[in-house]
Parts: C-alpha cells; sequence; structure tokens
C-alpha cells in the first residue's frame, strides 16, 4: 500500500508527536500513516468517557459496592512519531494504552493506566506498531497505577497467530515495574499485547460455531451498559432434564487463560464421544462464556464501564451483567425440582488453582469436589492439582451459586503463563472427570 509522504511543511508545522483521531478502523493489515493527515493542531484526542450513571455520559458513579475513584477515560488515538518513523494506536478492539512518548533517540515509552481505581494488578496492554521501514524498536511499559504483569506477546497479520516475545527481547525492571522490549516492526502491523486478544467477536464466532450442533441452543439474555449482547448457550438432548450445571467466564477482561479453559471444558461437554453423548441425555448445561464484554472490548483491567469489579457483586447485583446472567439461570433453572449439581467460574491468576468451597459447606452432590479433583489427579498424575478452599465471605459468583442452589462450585484459576496445550489438556481432563462423576451420583 503506497504511503503519503511526510511532506516538509507538514513536518514544519507540527512536533514531532502527533496525536491524530481515528484515522484508520484498526481492521486492515496494513493501516498506513494516516492519510491526509494536516492536522493545525498537535493533539487531537478522541476521548470517550463512558462511565455512566443513570443514564447520564460522563459521571462517576458513587457505586457503594466499589466507590470507583474517577470517571473512566478512555483516549482512543494514533500516535506517529515522525522522525522515529514509528505509529502506535491501541485502536483495535480490547486495545488499551493511554499515551505514548520518546525518550532520547532510540526509546519510545507507553504508559499503561487502569480504568480507575482501587483496582487490582491485572496491568493489560494491547496496541499496534507500524513503520513505513523496517526496523528495531524499543519500547517501554510504564504502568501507572500497578506493575508489569502480562508476558508481551506479538501477533503480524489479523490471522495470525499470538507468540511471546523471545526472552532476549524482554527486559523487566522488577524495581520500577517497567517492562522494554525490543521489537521488529515494518510495514505490516505488529500486535502487542499481554495475552492473546479475543474480544467479543471471537466469543461471538465460537459461540455460533457450538450453536450449529443440533444439541447446543444459543440466546441472547441481556445487554451490557455499552450495549453489547450477553449470550447463553443451553448444551442437552434432553431439553427437559431437571439436572443442570451452570459456567460462566471473563467477568475480567485480561483473563484470557481462563477463556482459553472455558472453552476446551466446553467443547469436550458438547462433543461427541459416548460420555458426552450420555452426559447431554441427563444433564443440561448452560454456560456465559463471556460476563463483562464492555471490559474486554475496550481493554479495561478488571472492572465493566461503570468501575466495577462484577465479581464483587453476586450479593448486591447492582450491575446489569450479574443481575441479566443471575436471571438467565434462574430461568433456566426454574422449574419445580430442577437441581444445580456443579457451577464453575473460569479466571486467571499468578497459577493454576481450583478455589473450591470449605469443605464444611455441605453440597449436593455431597462430597463431590474431593472426588472430582481426585479423578482429575488420577489422570494427569503429572499435573499438580492445587485446592484452595475458602468460605462464604466474598460476594463472588461461585458463592452465590452456592447459596441459590448449594452445588459444588468451585473458581477455576489459569496461570498467566501456563503452557496453553496444557491448559486444554487439564480442561478436557477435568471435563471428561466431571461427566462420568455425575453420571454415577445420577445413577
Ligand atoms: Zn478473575
Amino acid at each position: 500500500m503506497p504511503r503519503r509522504p511526510f511532506t516538509r511543511s507538514f513536518l514544519l508545522v507540527t512536533p514531532a508527536l502527533l496525536v491524530l483521531a481515528a484515522c484508520a478502523t484498526g481492521t486492515g493489515t496494513t493501516p498506513a500513516v494516516p492519510e491526509g493527515a494536516a492536522p493545525t493542531t498537535a493533539v487531537q484526542e478522541t476521548p470517550r468517557a463512558v462511565a455512566t450513571a443513570g443514564g447520564v455520559p460522563g459521571t462517576a458513579l458513587g457505586d457503594p459496592a466499589s466507590s470507583p475513584s474517577t470517571a473512566i477515560d478512555v483516549h482512543r488515538r494514533t500516535t506517529g512519531f515522525l522522525d522515529a518513523g514509528v505509529w502506535i494506536s491501541n485502536e483495535m478492539p480490547g486495545g488499551w494504552m493511554d499515551e505514548a512518548w520518546r525518550e532520547g533517540d532510540s526509546l519510545v515509552v507507553a504508559r499503561i493506566r487502569p480504568e480507575n481505581t482501587p483496582i487490582n494488578n491485572s496491568a493489560w496492554y494491547a496496541f499496534k506498531v507500524w513503520s513505513p521501514e523496517v526496523r528495531t524498536v524499543d519500547l517501554r511499559l510504564t504502568y501507572d497505577g500497578g506493575r508489569h504483569r502480562y508476558w508481551p506477546k506479538t501477533r503480524t497479520g489479523p490471522q495470525g497467530t499470538w507468540d511471546p516475545l523471545p526472552p532476549e527481547a524482554v527486559r523487566i525492571d522488577t524495581a520500577v515495574g517497567t517492562a522494554t522490549l525490543r521489537l521488529e516492526v515494518g510495514p505490516d502491523t505488529l500486535w502487542v499485547a499481554g495475552q492473546e486478544v479475543f474480544t467479543s467477536g471471537a466469543f461471538r464466532a465460537w459461540n455460533d460455531s457450538l450453536a450449529s450442533l443440533p444439541y447446543v441452543d444459543l440466546s441472547t439474555v441481556g445487554t451490557s451498559p455499552g450495549g453489547r449482547p450477553l449470550e447463553m448457550l443451553r448444551i442437552t438432548n434432553s431439553p427437559q432434564a431437571s439436572r443442570h450445571i451452570l459456567i460462566i467466564g471473563r467477568q475480567h477482561p485480561p483473563e484470557v487463560t481462563g477463556t482459553l479453559a472455558l472453552m476446551a471444558f466446553v467443547e469436550e461437554l458438547a462433543g461427541d464421544s459416548p460420555l458426552a453423548r450420555e452426559f447431554r441425555r441427563t444433564f443440561q448445561t448452560h454456560v456465559v462464556p463471556l460476563v463483562n464484554p464492555d471490559g474486554v472490548d475496550l481493554g479495561y483491567w478488571r472492572h465493566n464501564t461503570r468501575g466495577v469489579d462484577l465479581n464483587r457483586d453476586w450479593v448486591a447485583f447492582q450491575q446489569p451483567e450479574t443481575r441479566t446472567v443471575r436471571d438467565a439461570f434462574l430461568g433456566v433453572t426454574g422449574a419445580d425440582g430442577a437441581e444445580v449439581w456443579f457451577a464453575a467460574d473460569f479466571h486467571s491468576t499468578n497459577r493454576d488453582v481450583f478455589y473450591t468451597l470449605d469443605r464444611s459447606l455441605e453440597t449436593h452432590p455431597p462430597g463431590f469436589m474431593d472426588r472430582w479433583l481426585d479423578r482429575i489427579r488420577r489422570d494427569l498424575p503429572d499435573y499438580t492439582v492445587s485446592d484452595v478452599p475458602s468460605g462464604l465471605q466474598s460476594p463472588t459468583s461461585r458463592n452465590w451459586f452456592y447459596q441459590e442452589f448449594g452445588a459444588p462450585a468451585v473458581i477455576y484459576e489459569v496461570g498467566d503463563a501456563t503452557d496453553r496445550t496444557l491448559i486444554r489438556e487439564v480442561a478436557a481432563t477435568a471435563a471428561r472427570a466431571l461427566m462420568a462423576l455425575l453420571l454415577e451420583e445420577a445413577r
């Protein structure tokens, strides 16, 4: 794609740092240096204040569940460093990067801030970089309100695979919490992110592919504050079955490894094995794989557009997302005699761990969690099944699943850096163990 050359007059009227309003849709493989770019001002921005209160745009919510400190102010922007020949943009689904500047001749610094505070250190970043010429760029990620957490991955081309940067291309300064990346940049856009970027479009495609199976129904059960659909899959060959399992994921936007596990888990339940077929004759499975589509698509660290951690809203139910999922699950399990026999919420943290319920809490089926984890241990002898039980203090989905249904419920946590093949293997094994044991219970 030919590029408009920089003109001398263009350079004369603008400083080296240009911040340009949305110039590309972010979907092309070779976004040009902004065409027709002759801004008369040095800085144009497209701020999008998305925090709302009662439909009033731009107003911070005084939500007692979370007390967010500030309105969420998302800057979508493409920044060009003309003399360095480098462009950086967060204009993409899941994109997140607050601003960028140059230090010295060779370093680009990108500042990453959370959507609001207080917040835990889920320091998500995702952006695109390109250059008219092939060149090496040193890019430092510096964080406000957090520290470097996610090992950088890159992808070239919209259909390419995400690969972690090699160790020699990443220098992490643990004293100050920054990371400096050495990137090979050229005319083809390089995507850079903390994890594989997996946003609502990818969920939709996955949901649609499952829904092509005759025993899978896909429905829209509600809408997020940002107008995105909340979708639920129902997997069963027996729509009258009174036994249910419930699965949710992605309340926290950067927790992509949890999504990878959820997908492998659900694909096993929807698979073609004799075990899965028998399971679907006895059980119904309901899945909301993406509870926080706004946060995921906007590139947030943790919250929804109202600045709230959704997984702390399962008692107060002040957020549309949690209310919608609760009501959808109550709707599908509302018949007389309906029982929820298992529930799981998929997340990511620094290691693989099952956050289970304290064993003093009686479930139905009784004692099920230990049998399930032991079965996974038996089937994966080289894998360490880490089990951390806790009580009902926190207003999380897991505790709602237990208090509403008496179900054995678990927060299925996957390590940020767990090998992607192992994630799928463990999740598929866990799903097979679940089906086998629940069928034994049902006999
Ligand atoms: Zn989480």
